[in-house]
């Protein structure tokens, strides 16, 4: 019998599995009030729009054979000149050789890290971070630094020496909250001081429904640079919230320099994207990005209001939460004394809701940093306003119940 364990590679000690990701199993539980994971509502995907796309390249020979044969790995061409076009139509001007298409926003938060790390450098992180940034830097095996909560820390010579900083600045994922322009500033200033580079994750950016957006890292940079060529930042984007995830289509946008590099890590990888997928998904863009992100917009925003609505009307005293200007998650932060983990499985076992504990959101071994145990993150995007209310009734009798207790 073949020892698995002891061929393992060292670097499998620090690969563990994603709660969120576990719990995604128990979707077709139809029971279960999901609060947990931030998966896109699939009523608002754009069915009829892919169907017609998908037709349209079957009855076209040509269009069919380069849609079944492998794409190149930096990307299907028209559609990396189409998200150069959307980039620079958002401040970054570039073209495609500043563009690298993955499969799906984490698999460039993977090659980015692979690209910058090697084991034991410094990888700093936001507190706390997207769980799937952390779980992929993990193979790499860095140390982790947490990237101070208060913007005036970010001057303090000691937070030199990592490779990279990682954020999310739009309707971050867990807590929903958004990095202001201030604090954008200072991040450039920081790399700019101890020659780190950024890596911005733009997984949110779109799902705005407040307000007028900021600018991003990647866009200030290339402002203070003058070009994309001299911008500190490496720019992670996706359409699984604006179009369909499963179509597994995002992209790095970054300095030709860098993404000629990471174009080798997916030619190692995996080859390329699938052809099929990038062309349906440029044609459903092209047809109308603008009004997918609408109606995301439309349906989300309404089911924010209606969670921080019944938040307010049912969480007892001494409970507080952020109130989201868009994205798909609200942070909750509970009495000291309960234990959200315990919480979350509590809430699952006895009242089927899931949430998902905070302490799942922060990088391991970070000697600046202190796990928080009492904050809940709770998503409103995957169910409608009726069972939301339901299960967050739920939470707060168990919240009361475990104060009491
Ligand atoms: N970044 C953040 C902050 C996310 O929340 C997610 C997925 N939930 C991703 C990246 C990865 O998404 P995808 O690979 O589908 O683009």
């Amino acid at each position: 019998m073949t020892d698995w364990t002891s061929l393992y590679a060292s670097r499998m000690a620090g690969v563990v599995g994603s709660d969120i990701r576990e719990r995604a199993k128990l979707l077709d539980a139809r029971q279960i009030i999901h609060l947990g994971g931030g998966l896109p509502d699939p009523e608002i995907f754009p069915y009829a729009r892919l169907a017609q796309a998908s037709a349209a390249i079957w009855a076209d020979p040509a269009r069919a054979r380069t849609a079944l044969q492998y794409a190149p790995s930096e990307g299907h061409g028209p559609l990396r000149e189409w998200i150069a076009g959307h980039m620079t139509a958002r401040g970054v001007p570039c073209t495609v050789d500043n563009i690298l298409i993955t499969n799906g926003s984490q698999q460039g938060l993977d090659f980015i890290a692979k690209l910058l790390l090697s084991p034991g450098d410094t990888a700093m992180v936001e507190i706390p971070s997207f769980i799937g940034a952390l779980r992929a830097f993990d193979a790499y095996q860095p140390q982790y630094v947490g990237l101070p909560e208060d913007a005036e820390d970010w001057a303090d010579p000691a937070l030199g020496g990592a490779k990279f900083c990682y954020v999310g600045p739009d309707f971050r994922n867990p807590t929903g909250t958004t990095m202001t322009l201030a604090e954008r500033e200072a991040l450039l200033d920081l790399a700019e001081r101890t020659g780190i580079a950024i890596v911005e994750d733009g997984c949110y950016e779109d799902l705005r429904y407040d307000g007028a957006p900021l600018p991003s890292l990647i866009a200030r940079a290339v402002a203070r640079h003058g070009s994309i060529e001299s911008a500190p930042v490496l720019h992670t984007g996706t359409f699984s919230k604006t179009v369909a995830p499963s179509l597994r289509v995002g992209w790095i946008a970054g300095p030709a320099e860098a993404i000629r590099k990471l174009v080798l890590i997916k030619q190692a990888s995996d080859l390329a994207t699938s052809a099929f997928n990038q062309m349906l998904l440029l044609d459903v863009v092209r047809e109308g990005l603008g009004d997918m992100i609408a109606e995301a917009c439309r349906v989300y925003r309404g089911r924010r209001d209606a969670m921080l609505a019944t938040l307010a009307r049912v969480m007892p005293e001494g409970v507080t939460w952020t109130e989201p200007g868009g994205g798909l998650y609200i942070w909750l932060d509970l009495p000291e004394r309960i234990d959200a983990t315990l919480l979350s499985q509590r809430a699952l076992a006895e009242h089927h809701v899931s949430a998902i504990s905070g302490a799942a959101f922060y990088p391991k071994g970070a000697a600046n940093v202190t796990p928080r145990h009492n904050c809940l993150r709770l998503s409103f995007s995957m169910i409608g306003a009726e069972p939301a209310r339901i299960g967050v009734e739920r939470l707060a009798a168990l919240v009361r119940e475990m104060m009491a207790e």
